[in-house]
């Protein structure tokens, strides 16, 4: 089938204030199509920055192929190409080269600096340098997160606290508790995973969120009863969430980052980080039945804030990535096709097929009833083969593999690539994210908005970007490596 896409360039000068912005984007021309970004008041009362941690530009290029109906002489645009504004760097400084982590990124985009690969909320010489978040909080803005990761992950971490090594999950927790700011905690609304890490035989950090009236909850309908306004910390499960493919809600995201706004919402406004932090497990994995299942969540939690800012449009939405993971390309191995569709009725992770596979009196039918599309007699016959390999990491690897055959899906790499990230914005002030970007220009227009603030008059003297928050920042502590950061993507 032969299928056009008509793309017309477009460039712009806007002026806002003081303010000159010069941009161009492409922006595709078909009738389905509305752009999204109509708001021309500058300055946001609340901020919501959304984190898709590895997703590069070939992630949403699959995922509209994904959801594209083959029915049409179109691929369809979905509700990413609505809100794209612009493309930004992702290099870290440069004592790590031109590839950064998440942690370096995170540290980038929270505050403006960019610092060494592991680096949490320091800067090169391992000092604290003031979070967008932390900078709200000052500011007397409510402030949360909501995250598919452990929260001591490292991007929620970044935006919340200080630490020379992103390894050391137990006293990020601890900071998460420890660090105030004007006498306050730093993050008013805390949702994600990682009970390990703030329950433990050393310190209940659970506990002492609770003493200090917080709402706790462990599941995710307990969450839906807490009454509006509360402080609340949700911890989900004992790292990460489970994957989208596999958790009770496939749109979990969507769910916390709703939940979240409906405590922070305040007369003086909010800061809320959410982050779909699965999107790079699955690329450090090279799964892309994940990879694609991670996308959709934080699509739908797209048209959830598209929705929210429609009804609020003091609110600025802005999204980007890190990163991008696994060096992911659509096509592969000389073959001119990509055939997503196979995707699409996956009852489970690759991980959880490779996992319940062994038990199975019926191999082939278990498994083409969890890939949900039909194997022919070779594949029943080696994915037959697959349940007598004892190591289920092995039988994870052949499935992903075999996704890859059947999808023409490639990957370069098992870490991340140094390819820029687009940029996503909408609502209040999104025009300053127009065009080419660094990611510290991303943290740069928040704090600048935010010293435009309304609550801004109350701290004259104590706005700047790049500057520690008075607060005690014990950069210090021993390494507690409980992440075996060599063999296991989720901590990297
Ligand atoms: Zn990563």
């Amino acid at each position: 089938m032969f299928r056009s896409k008509f793309i017309k360039r477009g460039c712009y000068v806007l002026v806002l204030g003081a303010l000159t912005v010069q941009g161009c984007m492409n922006t595709a021309t078909q009738g389905t199509q509305t752009k999204i970004q109509t708001s021309t008041a500058s300055v946001p009362k609340n901020i919501i920055m959304v984190v898709a941690d590895g997703m590069g530009p070939a992630y949403t290029t699959a995922y509209r192929n994904y959801k594209d109906d083959p029915t049409t002489p179109q691929v369809d645009p979905v509700i990413f190409d609505d809100m794209l504004v612009g493309n930004a760097s992702t290099y870290p400084a440069a004592v790590s080269g031109y590839v950064t982590d998440s942690a370096a990124a995170a540290t980038a985009l929270a505050s403006g600096i960019k610092s060494y690969n592991g680096a949490i909320g320091v800067d090169v010489n391992k000092q604290p340098v003031t979070s967008v978040l932390q900078q709200a909080k000052k500011q007397g803005m409510r402030t949360g997160i909501a995250v598919t990761s452990q929260i001591v992950h490292a991007t929620p971490a970044a935006y919340i606290a200080h630490n020379e090594s992103r390894k050391n999950y137990n006293a990020l927790a601890d900071s998460f508790f420890d660090l105030r700011i004007n006498g306050n905690f730093v993050a008013d609304v805390m949702l994600g995973g990682g009970t390990d890490y703030f329950e433990r035989e050393d310190r209940d950090l659970v506990a002492s969120f609770i003493d200090n009236n917080y709402e706790y909850v462990d599941s995710y309908n307990r969450l839906a009863a807490v009454p509006a306004g509360s402080n609340v910390l949700g911890l989900f499960a004992p790292v990460g969430l489970p994957p989208a493919l596999d958790d009770k809600r496939r749109h979990r995201l969507s769910y916390l980052t709703e939940q979240a706004i409906k405590h922070l919402e305040n007369d003086r406004g909010f800061f809320l980080l959410v982050e779909a932090s699965q999107v790079d497990w699955a690329g450090h994995a090279n799964d892309i039945a994940s990879a694609m299942a991670e996308m959709d969540d934080l699509a739908v939690t797209m048209r959830y804030l598209k929705r929210y800012v429609d009804a609020h449009p003091d609110t600025l939405v802005v999204l980007t990535a890190d990163h991008s993971t696994g060096g992911l390309s659509v096509g592969a191995n000389g073959q001119y096709a990509w055939k997503p569709e196979l995707l699409h009725n996956m009852k489970g992770s690759v991980e959880s097929i490779a996992r319940a596979m062994a038990s199975q009196d019926d191999v082939a039918l278990f498994v083409e009833s969890q890939l949900g599309f039909s194997l022919d007699a070779e594949d029943k016959k080696q994915l037959t083969a697959l349940a007598d390999v004892a190591d289920e990491m092995e039988r994870w690897k052949v499935i992903k593999g075999f996704l890859d055959e059947k999808t023409h899906t490639g990957w370069t790499t098992g870490g991340h690539t140094g390819v820029d990230v687009e940029v996503f914005a909408f609502g209040a002030g999104y025009t300053a994210f127009v065009g080419q970007l660094d990611n510290t220009d991303i943290a740069r227009n928040m704090f600048r908005y935010l010293s435009q603030h309304p609550t801004r008059a109350e701290f004259k003297n104590s706005v700047s970007s790049g500057t520690a928050p008075s607060a005690t920042v014990d950069t210090n502590v021993e390494k507690q490596d409980s992440c075996d950061f060599k063999s296991d993507w989720r901590c990297q």
